[in-house]
């Protein structure tokens, strides 16, 4: 970190703030300018923690080196990551995996339907919410372990890895037991205690950005993960809050290439939850796989008119099979072998 000094800050602040920074076990090297002086940070491990310094008298400014983010950044790992889970590979070389399947598990029906649609159209991972975070306390809450249980069921009739939702830490265990992947879901991205705890797994874990979240923030939010010992994460962009209604949220694709040269992690796209809208899956799947994304997770409901949860943003089966050979065509224009 580079500590800048007011023009007119004084000798006394400019030791002041050389003591502030050995206080914190660091070593402070003074470059006198013929303005202004700058101080140099050096031995930090990572990312220092300005908070104090910054506002301390004389100061102008400080410019950081290190990211929050060391161990999910290029720096400390130049090669690309590439995730298994249970054999789908995600990642720079791998093809882009789709993930399918409904908002929430309703029934074992429904899971069972849904896992052949998506099987049949070619998807290779099933999703399906058992804990839901509703906006609402009288909206659909999924059915916990009971849901847990049919999307295990269905994945194993299908032969299709599954992705699942956990919301809190004593969900943790069970998640794990019946899920072949963990989803942080955009309202928990920064929820630190259960990032720390899913970071404590070896479990594979699917890391949607905040809806608020910056850049940083969502590969802060990875290092937590990965601090712990976890090195399985999947990124997911699902949509961004701004001050457009026209849609659910605002797609921010530009995230794709920018974290592929940023972090190491693989990135995927949910076009579904980052549109609110059904009409507009298709083509922004499409323009995640152009942006380089490592995979797209989407909606898929056999009765989109019945959904519980997210009925307007899902596809039918037929829908999906349909995008699906669209999707396949375009691969194959990116130079992935079917
Ligand atoms: C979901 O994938 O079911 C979901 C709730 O998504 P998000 O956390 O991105 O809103
Ligand atoms: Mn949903």
């Amino acid at each position: 970190m580079l500590i800048v000094m007011d023009h007119r800050a004084t000798k006394e602040q400019v030791d002041q703030i050389i003591a502030a920074v050995e206080r914190m076990g660091l070593t402070a090297e003074p470059i006198p300018g013929s303005l202004r002086t700058a101080i140099g940070v050096l031995g930090n491990q990572g990312y220092v923690d300005d908070s104090t310094i910054r506002t301390l008298p004389g100061v102008r400014e400080t410019i950081h080196v290190s990211k929050p983010y060391k161990m999910a950044s290029r720096d400390f790992h130049p090669t690309a990551s590439v995730i298994d889970i249970a054999g789908v590979k995600f990642g720079d070389g791998e093809r882009p995996v789709i993930i399918a399947g409904p908002c929430s598990i309703e029934t074992e029906e429904q899971m069972l339907a849904a896992a052949e649609q998506v099987k049949q159209g070619g998807g290779r991972m099933l999703r399906g919410g058992a804990f839901k975070p509703r906006t609402g306390p009288h909206s659909f809450q999924g059915l916990g372990i009971q849901g847990l249980k049919l999307l295990q069921q269905a994945g194993q009739a299908q032969n299709l890895p599954v992705v699942t939702e956990v919301m809190r830490i004593e969900q943790l265990d069970d998640v794990c037991k019946y899920a072949d992947m963990l989803q942080i879901g955009a309202r928990n991205m920064q929820n630190f205690d259960l990032l720390k705890e899913v970071g404590k797994t070896r479990h594979p874990v699917l890391l949607k950005r905040g809806m608020s979240a910056t850049i940083e923030e969502f590969l802060a939010a990875a290092e937590y993960i990965l601090a712990e010992g976890n090195p399985n994460i999947v990124l997911c962009e699902r949509g961004i809050r701004t001050f457009e209604k026209t849609t659910r949220n605002t797609l921010d694709l530009s995230v794709v290439p920018l974290v592929r040269e940023l972090s190491h992690l693989p990135i995927i796209v949910d076009p579904s939850h980052a549109t609110g809208k059904r009409m507009l899956v298709p083509i922004m799947s499409k323009a995640a796989l152009v942006a380089g994304a490592h995979g797209i997770m989407m909606e898929v409901h056999p009765n989109p008119a019945l959904a519980l949860c997210d009925g307007a943003q899902s596809l039918s089966g037929a829908d999906f099979a349909e995008l699906m050979g669209e999707l396949n065509r375009l691969l194959e224009f990116l130079g992935y072998q079917g």
